[in-house]
């Protein structure tokens, strides 16, 4: 872990003090290093770039608790994009094979400031392949983060030794077999420690650092109740109730890394979902129009960067792993 830099939201250092530490440097060279990774491992398999817009008439509806941010658009009410989600689906009429690395902006409750987990402005490197199962993508995330551990770790030991990060910690990571346990698992497991989770929503912060802080390497969370996730989760026929979805949790407390599932291209089931949710379709007709008409069935993820980096690079808190770090109700270029 450094030292050297403040975690509380109000310590903020200045923009060019943050960027000439030493610390800062390392820690960016490693987010630089990790994404290089990603999309040469990507690339290799026949991935192909996208980019998604930042700007639209509706994103994401279902990231828990954070707010949009509005942008008028000659006159029409448009969205900064909370996740790339909806453009991930419809890019796949031109490729099987995609991924992205995009901003995202949420304005997170206040009091996440002081998780060391929530920035209200960061960058998720996103993935989308045609025909896949929520199963192919857990298999694809595992991959995908070993490829990038390892390289990492492989081609800039210094920065390592600068941060004071021992890169033992990713012994298990490494050996490239994540563990799994459900979402009913996570909740017995915290309720059993005298945790409150609910079985019905997703891991609170608190339950996540819990069941993080007990491992020593990476693991998946699958099968999220009905209701806990997006409208665009696709619900297991066999076990009605549960998504064929899943989570990646980093070991040592670090929490949430990566979100994902198999998607649902059903117009009807889609209408009804974002019924359900209290939305209106109506909001969501460019991309209804392009489910009517088929979009491919799917599955994907969204691995946040600053997340892994922070992980990756030991860091006290998110904001370390951003250049120009966004906090909740914090003031900065
Ligand atoms: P979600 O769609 O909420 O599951 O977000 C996808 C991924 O983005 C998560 O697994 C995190 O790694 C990352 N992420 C989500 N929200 C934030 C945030 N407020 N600050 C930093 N990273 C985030
Ligand atoms: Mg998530």
């Amino acid at each position: 872990m450094t030292t050297d830099v403040p975690t509380a939201p109000a310590a903020l250092p200045d923009p060019g003090r943050h960027l000439t530490s030493p610390t800062t440097r390392s820690v960016l060279r490693i987010k630089h290093h990790l994404v290089s990774a990603a999309r040469a491992h990507l690339c290799e398999q026949g991935f192909t770039e996208v980019f998604p817009p930042i700007i639209g008439p509706v994103t994401d509806p279902g990231s828990r608790g954070s707010k949009q941010v509005d942008v008028d658009f000659y006159g029409h009410r448009y969205k900064l994009m909370t996740s790339a989600i909806l453009y991930k689906q419809a890019s796949l009429l031109a490729f099987d094979k995609i991924f992205c690395v995009a901003p995202n902006v949420r304005l997170e409750p206040l009091e996440t400031a002081s998780t060391s987990r929530h920035l209200a402005e960061f960058h998720q490197l996103d993935v989308e392949v045609a025909g896949a199962s929520r199963d192919d993508a857990v298999q694809l995330v595992e991959d995908l983060v070993v490829h990038m551990v390892d390289s990492v770790v492989r081609e800039l030991p210094k920065e390592f030794a600068e941060l004071g990060r021992d890169v033992e910690a990713f012994t298990e990571l490494l050996k490239g077999s994540f563990g799994r346990m459900r979402h009913a698992e996570a909740v017995s497991e915290l309720q059993g420690l005298g945790h409150p989770q609910s079985p019905d929503a997703e891991l609170d912060w608190t339950g996540e650092a819990l069941l993080s802080g007990r491992r020593d390497r990476p693991f998946f969370v699958t099968d999220y109740p009905k209701g806990s996730r997006g409208f665009y989760d696709r619900e297991n026929p066999d076990a009605p109730g549960l998504l064929k979805n899943f989570d990646l949790v980093a070991a040592e407390g670090y929490g949430e890394l990566c979100s994902g599932s198999q998607r649902t291209n059903d117009y009807a089931e889609i209408v009804t979902r974002i019924r359900e949710t209290g939305e209106n379709p109506q909001k969501y007709r460019w991309y209804l129009d392009l489910v009517r008409e088929g979009v491919p069935a799917s599955a994907g993820f969204g691995i946040g960067v600053e997340r892994l980096t922070r992980y990756v690079a030991g860091l006290d808190a998110v904001w370390q792993a951003s250049a120009f770090p966004k906090l909740p109700g914090v003031v900065s270029p």
